[in-house]
Order: C-alpha cells, then sequence, then structure tokens
C-alpha cells in the first residue's frame, strides 16, 4: 500500500511538474544579440561587482552582469548636497577592515581612514510620545554585557563563514534573541546590538543566530578594536563607479531578466530584457547574488525543491534616507521607547536621526516586519519630528525628505524549525546544481567584508566549473 501511494505521488509529482512547466519559447536572435560568456553574474551590488571584477581580472574568465538599475553597488549609497557639494552616505557606511577591504579598495587606489564616532551629542527621545527618555543603562553596563555577549558568540567562529551550521544546530542559536538576553542577562547590551542590527526587524522574537549574523564577532571586533574604516573621501560608492568604469560593456545596466533556461551540462540561456531590446546570453555558469525570494527568481522556472527553500524566507522592510531641517545639527536623536521591553520600539518605527556632519543634513533607517509604500515611511519619520516638536524636545522646523531609498528586502531568514531541521544544509546543498551558484546577503552575515569573504570561497569553483 505505501509502494503505492509513493508511486502514486511520484507520478502525480511527474504529472503535476509536466503541467507546471512552461512552453518552450523558441526565438531566434540576431548574431549582435547574442552575448557569450563564462560566467553571467545575477544582480550588480556588492557581491555581485565583487565577483564580476575577481573572476574576469583574477582567474580569466569572461563575465557579464545583469543589473535591474542604471548603477552597480546595491545598498552603497551616496547623496552629494546641492548645498555644499560634500558626499552623505545614506546605505553602507563603513567597512570591517582586514586583507579582503584592503585588497579590494587597494586595486582601485581607495584610501581608507579610521572611521571615528563624531563627538555628537546623543539623545534619546520616544518618537511616540517625543519626549525624552533616560538610557537605562550606564556605560560600565553596557561595556560589561558586551564584553559578555563577546564572550558567547566567540563559541561560534564558524558563523563569519555563512550558515555552515553543524548538526545538530547549537540550541542557543535558536533561541528567540529576547530569550537569549534574558539566559545570559546581557539586557544592557541591547541598546548597541539594535543600532546595529536593526534590520532584524522584530528583534526579540527573531533566533538569535539572525542577530549574531548581523551583529557577531567580526562586528564586536571590529567595535572593540577600532577596526572600522571608511575611504579617505568619505564617498562610499566611488568603488563602484570604478568597478563599473572597469567593467564597462561587461554590465547590462537597467536590465531584468525574462526566462532563465539552466542545464546540469552544457550552456545556461539566459533572455534579458535591455533598454535595446532582448537579448540571450550563453553562459556557462549563473552566478546568483539578487535576494532569493521565489518572487525574484520566477524566470528560473524553480523546480519544486526549489520553491520549497525559497518560499520560506521572512525578510524586513527597510527604507534609509536623508531629511533636511529636521533635527538640530550636532545631534543624533536615537528612538527609545518608554513601557516596552528594554526600552525598544515597536514596529514600525524610525530608529534614529544621525547627523551627517553636513549643517542641516541627517540621516535615518526606517523599520517594518509588514510591506511598506514610501508614503508610509514618510509618514513615519515625520510624525516622529512632529513629536518631538510638540513636546518641545527639538525647535518646531519645517523638514524636507531628500532622498530615499528602499533596502527591501532585508535580512532574508527563516523559522528556528526550520534552521533545526537543516534548513541551510538543503540550501548550501544547491551550489553548482543546475550550473547555478549562489552569493549575497542571504548567503552569510549581512556584512560587506563577510560576504566578499563567502563570495571569495566560492570563485575557485565557479572559475573550474566554467570551462
Ligand atoms: C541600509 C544598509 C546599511 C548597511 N550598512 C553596512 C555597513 O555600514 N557596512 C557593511 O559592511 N555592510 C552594510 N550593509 C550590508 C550590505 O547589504 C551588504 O554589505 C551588501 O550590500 C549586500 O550585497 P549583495 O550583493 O547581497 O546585495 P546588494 O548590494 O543589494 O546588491 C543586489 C543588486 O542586485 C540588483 N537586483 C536586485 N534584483 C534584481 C533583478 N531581479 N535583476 C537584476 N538585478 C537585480 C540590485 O539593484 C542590486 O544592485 C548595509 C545594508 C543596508 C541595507
Amino acid at each position: 500500500m505505501a509502494s503505492l501511494i509513493s508511486k502514486s505521488a511520484a507520478f502525480f509529482g511527474l504529472l503535476s511538474l509536466s503541467i507546471a512547466a512552461p512552453p518552450l519559447l523558441v526565438r531566434n536572435f540576431a548574431p549582435q544579440d547574442i552575448i557569450t560568456r563564462d560566467v553571467v553574474i545575477i544582480g550588480g551590488g556588492a557581491t555581485g561587482t565583487y565577483a564580476a571584477v575577481r573572476l574576469r581580472e583574477d582567474f580569466n574568465k569572461t563575465v557579464v552582469v545583469i543589473e535591474r538599475t542604471g548603477r552597480l553597488g546595491g545598498h552603497t549609497e551616496t547623496y552629494f548636497d546641492p548645498v555644499t557639494g560634500f558626499p552623505v552616505d545614506y546605505g553602507v557606511q563603513a567597512w570591517i577592515d582586514g586583507p579582503i577591504i584592503r585588497a579590494f579598495t587597494g586595486r582601485f587606489n581607495i584610501p581608507l581612514v579610521a572611521a571615528v564616532q563624531p563627538p555628537f551629542a546623543t539623545e534619546y527621545i520616544d518618537f511616540k510620545t517625543g519626549k525624552p527618555v533616560v538610557p537605562p543603562f550606564t556605560q560600565a553596563d553596557v561595556t560589561t554585557a558586551l564584553t559578555t555577549y563577546f564572550g558567547i558568540v566567540s563559541q561560534w567562529p564558524f558563523l563569519v563563514g555563512g550558515y555552515n551550521l553543524p548538526n545538530p544546530v547549537p540550541a542557543d542559536l535558536l533561541l528567540s534573541f529576547g530569550d537569549f538576553v534574558t539566559k545570559y542577562g546581557i539586557q544592557a547590551a541591547v541598546p548597541t546590538i539594535w543600532t546595529f542590527a536593526q534590520s532584524v526587524g522584530d528583534f526579540l522574537n527573531t533566533p538569535a543566530l539572525y542577530v549574531i549574523q548581523t551583529f557577531g564577532l567580526p562586528q564586536l571586533q571590529a567595535l572593540f578594536e577600532g577596526g572600522f574604516v571608511v575611504p579617505a573621501d568619505h564617498f562610499n560608492s566611488e568603488i563602484y563607479l570604478k568597478a563599473s568604469a572597469l567593467l564597462g560593456a561587461d554590465v547590462l545596466y537597467n536590465t531584468t531578466l525574462v526566462d532563465v533556461a539552466r542545464h546540469d551540462n552544457g550552456l545556461q540561456q539566459i533572455t534579458v530584457k535591455t533598454p535595446t531590446g532582448q537579448k540571450l546570453i550563453k553562459a556557462k555558469k549563473i552566478l546568483v547574488t539578487i535576494a532569493p525570494t521565489a518572487d525574484n527568481l520566477k524566470p528560473f522556472t524553480l523546480n519544486h525543491h526549489e520553491s520549497s527553500l525559497f518560499n520560506q524566507w521572512q525578510y524586513t522592510t527597510n527604507y534609509t534616507r536623508i531629511i533636511r531641517n529636521g533635527i538640530p545639527d550636532d545631534v543624533n536623536v536615537i528612538n527609545t521607547a518608554n513601557g516596552t521591553a528594554l526600552n525598544l520600539p515597536t514596529l514600525p518605527y524610525a530608529q534614529e536621526f544621525s547627523f551627517s556632519g553636513i549643517p542641516g543634513l541627517h540621516t535615518f533607517h526606517t523599520v517594518s516586519v509588514k510591506p511598506q509604500k514610501d508614503q508610509d515611511a514618510q509618514n513615519l519619520v515625520l510624525s516622529s519630528i512632529a513629536a518631538m516638536s510638540a513636546a518641545g524636545t527639538i525647535p518646531a522646523s519645517t523638514p524636507s525628505i531628500e532622498v530615499l531609498s528602499n533596502h527591501t528586502p532585508m535580512l532574508l531568514r527563516v523559522t528556528a524549525d526550520s534552521v533545526k531541521n537543516g534548513f541551510y544544509t538543503s540550501l548550501y546543498a544547491l551550489q553548482g546544481l543546475k550550473g547555478t551558484f549562489y552569493t549575497g546577503s542571504a548567503w552569510a552575515g549581512d556584512y560587506t567584508s563577510v560576504l566578499w569573504g563567502f563570495t571569495d570561497a566560492l570563485l575557485p569553483g565557479i572559475a573550474a566549473a566554467a570551462v
């Protein structure tokens, strides 16, 4: 009986697969619309740009990058203030220093300096009431708790390499972060951890694994040892501008995927829509660097197993922006809620307003676990400023939003049960199957240096496979 059931299940599985498969679109492309490369890289953000430069320049592979916007860099964004002409980085702020960062910035002649915390005043204000809140912990409490946290996360150095988790997964990593904090009595570390890991969204109810991946060993080492660096000209996007010039026509901008036909052996055939019409890319291997959500990967015609993995992602909605004339100069304001666990604001919220160093300009983040529209994020920020102004905490102002940027989906994650049941073992087992490799922020801790390290580890295998 059991075998009958499994046989019919297999049959129906096959049947549904064949029904689900879309009809093959046979289209003839003119020779000038066919691009042949060793590796096609999907997404030209931090990891896509890094992989393209290294595969072409260091591994002697031909590449083409598919980028849906008109620039490289992804989450790295810089605004030039029209008043002073100075740059303000409002996405990626600083890199964790180390050989990988030095090597890649060095090849583009970008000098680095230590990222120094400017001596601006920090005020703790409840953005709902607009009233000041006394920070709940002394600096000494914070340092002690952070040192304890450092010691705890040092047990799991493998996390620096990504989600190559042992089996069984350490139980502490599966605790909600709130339970993890209670277990180790590190409440005083929470405000600092939250500042770095706000992208986690529902912070206290998310598995500790994801908070540690956002603020773990590399970040703690950099924090304690002064290891954060920025370009000397404070213009983070410069490296991507220089990479763009180097890669030249090997990047297709404003280009989206139409259809991806993958094969274990033989050429991958990727149809893309470019500003000058559809093109066919024939490549030996594909490197996916975009967030691997089922929606993003629709053109791939995922099989059942892939869909079952990629459909599990949860993520945060995150906006970063710059506001003019909202908060006084030389002041940073941190949202510190009254009457909630550990003074953390309830979602959705604006996290902070950080003075950019340029008169009138503050950067900020908004965080939500539900989808938000630009207008929702904007309202959140303006209502926070209005509340502070009404409470007399800041002077009345007429703020304007200068730029906005949507970083959603951020911090892809799955449930603790799924992690426990081997999600990442199954996910990592996809590497190389159907001619496809993966990197990007779903695959390792979401920090540039960590992701470049993860990408570095993949490149020899991709180069060897793309022959
Ligand atoms: C607000 C913010 C601040 C951060 N600050 C820091 C920091 O200070 N220091 C640090 O080290 N890290 C920081 N990070 C982490 C940062 O996300 C990563 O370092 C890095 O950007 C992730 O690289 P990625 O290649 O995975 O994704 P991304 O850099 O996001 O690149 C993805 C690229 O793919 C493109 N794309 C998306 N979908 C498609 C599609 N369907 N087809 C074609 N192209 C597509 C996008 O336009 C984008 O260019 C920050 C992240 C955010 C969001």
